[in-house]
């Protein structure tokens, strides 16, 4: 399960992701990280019990939200064009035999390069 992850300004200081993987016993990939001085956002997969890890972030005051469908395609305004697969770092997007655009959201990290480099606008993010 990915989740974002929002340490507060007076946890970011603190090795909360090594404290949670020791008390729970539970890898955390990191996908994305960005620290700054008075807080920091991150997303992470977790393969196993998540529940459990996201009740560790919970009970130290972080706030966790799933990401179910990271990465979302309006299929009315998606035109097949295919740049989207061009500029996406971990595969997201793959290009059907018949030329259909196939999204495997569990693979995204939000990065945002494609809503960015999409023509028709057709992709967004829960944030
Ligand atoms: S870049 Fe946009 S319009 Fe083109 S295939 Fe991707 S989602 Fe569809
Ligand atoms: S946001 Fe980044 S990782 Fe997610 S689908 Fe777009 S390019 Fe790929």
């Amino acid at each position: 399960m990915k989740m974002r992850i929002q340490i507060p300004a007076n946890l970011v200081r603190k090795p909360i992701v090594s404290d949670i993987v020791l008390k729970t016993n539970v890898l955390i990939n990191l996908e994305k990280v960005n620290i700054e001085a008075n807080k920091a956002d991150m997303v992470v997969d977790v393969k196993d019990r998540w529940e459990d890890v996201k009740k560790a972030f919970e009970e130290r005051g972080i706030s966790v939200d799933l990401l179910k469908e990271p990465i979302k395609r309006r299929l009315d305004r998606c035109v097949m064009c295919g740049i989207c697969s061009t500029i996406c770092p971990v595969g997201v997007f793959k290009i059907s035999d018949d030329w259909e655009v196939q999204i495997d959201s569990s693979k995204c990290i939000i990065c945002k390069n494609c809503i960015n480099l999409c023509p028709t606008e057709a992709l967004s993010v829960d944030y």
